[in-house]
């Protein structure tokens, strides 16, 4: 399998190449040349694999340039730091299933990406004898979730930057309180906004990029989208085989359209699903896009659920793509329009195409806190901000004709005070976390001054 951008100026290269650039060349996003497909008797070959071996099968698809046995130790390794034997279990509440993605090590759903991104970079400088240094901006779980997947791994450095004192006290701790010798948290004295700017500088300054070796861990990178794909063929297996149903829904709680662009694909490759059901919170651009085609920037507000707090999706880029029917030129006009009106130019048809394959709904933090609440009483189950977002959402808008099945994103511990407002339970942080208050924290509190922190990294960076 080759890949190609969106832009239409990378072209043909390998899996292995693909990975490493993150963002293309051209300023677009990576995609397979094709998208493979399964056959219903594919379909009926896999759906009683475990976890890893399902992931083996989807993901071969997508590489080629990584032997079997290999990818196979690297799967293995990425799945054996979740705590369920299930990794991903899908639980029935109510009338709907709950998919918890959150038993990694960093309680986020980006942890099943970021796993086995950690693992694939480290294999893949080492095959070619070469290093890297990562740099991002966080505030809160794409941090934790990177700092995790790369901790301790040969040939990998990484610097995270957070806005000091503005993620919630565990995400502070998840990050500060990992010691290892190749990671670096910087609290920058600033906003998210300032700390994610001095980012996009150091990538921007491509002397010092090439000259760094440096590296990126957003959700743009292809990597992180299909190690995503897995769960949907995961999730969809197990509700079948309990509902006899041949078609499922999901509700994805969105901010950057990573998550739910997976299950896109996974649409694409003959999963039967009948429609991704896109969840927001009041950052809505794109429930706004779904729902009448209107995909317009508009102000980012904080809200209960700030993993979604998002106005410019960094991935439906992707998905524009495909809408324009796979027409470079169309996505480099369009962008250029985008950045210049802040609105995107949607016909009609598209609009009618884009809904056959989404329903959407945006969910206020009200109607989030009543979610939980009504839940938790219902149920005894605890959902957390983002994931009641896509519960409400889905509840809504669902077909009612097949089974929904609503994406658990994060554990309630890690958003631990919302959820005590909505419904007057403190959840309890797994053992793994307890505890956590006490131990060594290291960092670095720096200014929000980019001269300063090019020159933290210059004198840390492997070299
Ligand atoms: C990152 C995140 C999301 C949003 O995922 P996208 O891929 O950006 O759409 C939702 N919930 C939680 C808890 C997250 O950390």
């Amino acid at each position: 399998m080759k890949y190609r951008s969106t832009r239409g100026q990378v072209k043909a290269i390998p899996f292995s190449e693909a990975v490493m650039m993150g963002l293309a060349d051209d300023g677009g996003l990576l995609l397979p040349e094709s998208i493979p497909t399964l056959s219903a008797v594919e379909l009926s070959q896999i759906a009683d694999f475990s976890y890893p071996q399902l992931a083996l099968n989807i993901l071969s698809r997508f590489i080629d340039d990584i032997p079997q046995d290999d990818l196979k130790d690297l799967i293995d390794r990425s799945y054996a730091t979740f705590e369920h034997p299930e990794v991903t279990p899908v639980i029935a509440k109510d009338d709907i299933y709950i998919l918890e993605l959150f038993h990694g090590p960093t309680l986020a759903f980006k942890d099943v990406a970021l796993q086995l991104l950690g693992n694939i970079f480290e294999y893949l400088l080492a095959k070619k004898n070469r290093h890297m240094n990562i740099i991002g901006a966080t505030s809160g779980d794409t941090g934790s979730a990177a700092i995790y997947g790369v901790r301790g791994k040969q040939g990998i450095n990484i610097f995270i930057l957070h806005p000091k004192g503005k993620v919630s006290p565990i995400q502070e701790m998840q990050m500060t309180t990992v010691t290892d010798a190749n990671v670096f948290n910087i609290a920058v004295e600033g906003t998210f906004d300032d700390a994610q700017a001095i980012v996009k500088e150091i990538f921007g300054d491509l002397d010092y990029k090439q000259q760094h070796a440096l590296g990126a861990v957003n959700s743009i990178n292809w990597a992180r989208v299909m190690a995503q794909v897995v769960y949907y063929f995961y999730a969809c297996f197990r509700v079948q085989k309990e509902t006899g149903c041949a078609q499922v829904e999901f509700s994805v709680p969105t901010g950057n359209f990573g998550d739910i662009f997976a299950g896109y694909i996974a649409m694409q490759m003959g999963l039967p699903i009948k429609k991704l059901i896109l969840a927001t919170n009041g950052n809505n651009i794109l429930s706004r896009f779904v729902t009448k085609g209107d995909y317009s920037s508009a102000e980012v507000h904080h809200s209960l659920a700030p993993s979604m707090d998002i106005q410019v999706a960094s991935n439906f880029e992707r998905y524009l793509f495909y809408l324009y029917g796979e027409d470079s030129a169309r996505v480099c006009e369009a962008m250029e329009i985008f950045k210049r009106d802040g609105v995107l130019p949607v016909s009609a048809a598209e609009l009618q195409e884009a809904q056959q394959i989404f329903a959407a709904s945006s969910v206020d933090d009200e109607a989030t806190l009543a979610t939980i609440g009504e839940f938790h009483q219902k149920t005894g189950y605890t959902l957390d901000p983002h994931t009641a977002i896509g519960v409400e959402a889905g509840k809504r808008v669902r077909s009612g004709s097949c089974p929904l099945i609503c994406l658990a994103t994060a554990h309630p511990a890690k958003f631990g005070d919302a959820v005590e407002k909505a419904c007057g339970v403190s959840p309890a942080l797994p053992a793994a976390f307890q505890g956590i208050d006490q131990l060594e924290k290291r960092l670095e509190t720096m200014p929000a001054d980019l001269t300063a922190i090019k020159e933290y990294v210059d004198r840390l960076a492997l070299k």
